[in-house]
């Protein structure tokens, strides 16, 4: 609920409305789970909350994975049901936010006199659905296929239970959300542009340094296109093939919605200056990671006439899926023949591989790759 609403709450048991703002606060920004915890409210009025059986409940990390790259994957229920999605912290990055207008150069984390670490790129990874139907054939979240759409509170919910964990100073610290964890936001497109003006408006995070990434659902795009600057995040297309013929396998929502489609959705979003659209680009062994595909890209991106940037990242594995990953040389001359097209190119550095919690890997696996929860 947003501060209106929360004002409308309380004026609906004769309160004064602006105890709304009270509530968002504390709910928001000071992050207290409980009603007797708001000392901003009467104690009185903190007795009939209880008492009326209001809550202030937010989703909760249940079980925490760490990577000795220092990432964090975290298994979060949401407040409804038992389910559980993913969510990481990546402490600095994964150079994903480079080029792209948001990107800083100073170091991911420095040290204040009064020796708190203080964050300059660190990166939530955030879910917007229970699995995904989308079926990309690279992903083990496709593996669970849809369970369920989170609500706006959950995807909001989850960002403010890391950003607690964190002990993160929003307004001080520097802090990105990707909205590429588990599903694909724009097939949940309500819950998550909802997710996104709480988590503006009320947590305080800014759009410039969110980033959605959508797999080409044009419908989503459209919509996202007419949302208002002050709220509307980065987009990423997911594009993972340089053709519609490979795409068409790599990701069968393609046949759908083949790529000049999503591209002509992607011109219909007003950039804001230095804005950059990006293409993500996973390198799958042997299928998309081939020199001649760094030129139809190249062309492909050229042809769009965005200014935008491609992010490559290498295919992260996972089990039971037929895929290998590049080698190291082979994604270096696929990003220096993409470089000599002239198209700004990135590489993604994989984060929390060995436990589950790179690109493609969310699906709530309770181990890390050599067995042990760490
Ligand atoms: S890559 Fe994204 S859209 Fe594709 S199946 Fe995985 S979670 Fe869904």
């Amino acid at each position: 609920m947003n501060v209106a609403e929360l004002g409308g709450a309380f004026a609906a048991i004769g309160e004064q409305t602006w105890r709304g703002r009270q509530l968002a606060e504390a709910i928001y920004r000071q992050r207290i789970v409980d009603v007797e915890g708001i000392t901003t409210l009467p104690k009185t009025l903190r007795k009939r909350l209880k008492a009326d059986g209001w809550s202030v409940a937010r989703p909760r990390i249940v079980q925490v994975f760490t990577s000795i790259d220092g990432t964090e994957r975290y298994l979060i229920q949401g407040c409804a049901d038992g389910l559980t999605v993913e969510t990481v912290w990546m402490p600095e990055g994964d150079e994903g936010e480079t080029g792209d207008s948001a990107e800083t150069v100073d170091e991911g984390v420095t040290t204040s006199q009064a020796g708190r670490v203080s964050l300059r790129r660190a990166t939530i990874c955030v879910s917007s659905q229970v699995g995904c139907a989308v079926n990309c054939q690279f992903c083990l979240t496709a593996k669970l296929g849809l369970q369920r759409n989170l609500s706006a509170g959950e995807i909001a919910g989850q960002v403010v239970a890391v950003l607690d964990r964190q002990g993160v100073e929003v307004g001080k610290d520097r802090v990105n959300l990707v909205f590429m964890g588990m599903g694909e936001p724009f097939l949940n497109y309500d819950n998550f542009i909802r997710a996104v003006r709480l988590l503006v408006e009320e947590v305080g995070l800014s759009p410039q340094r969110m980033t959605v990434s959508t797999s080409g659902i044009v419908p989503g795009i459209d919509r996202f296109a007419e949302e208002p600057q002050e709220i509307r995040p980065k987009l990423a297309i997911s594009l993972n093939a340089p053709n519609d013929e490979v795409r068409n396998e790599v990701m069968p929502i393609n046949r759908k919605w083949p790529i000049e489609a999503v591209v002509d959705a992607a011109r219909k979003v007003r950039l804001r200056s230095k804005e950059r659209l990006t293409f993500e680009y996973v390198l799958l062994g042997g299928v998309t990671d081939q020199p001649k595909h760094a030129v139809e890209v190249a062309r492909l991106v050229r042809r769009s006439g965005l200014p935008a940037k491609v992010n490559l990242i290498a295919w992260n594995p996972g089990p039971g899926i037929p895929y290998s990953t590049p080698s190291a040389e082979a994604v270096d001359v696929f990003r220096r023949a993409l470089g000599a097209e002239g198209v700004p190119v990135y590489l993604r550095r994989p984060r929390g591989r060995d436990i589950y919690a790179a690109c493609g890997q969310l699906k709530r696996t309770v181990e890390t790759t050599d067995g042990d929860p760490r």
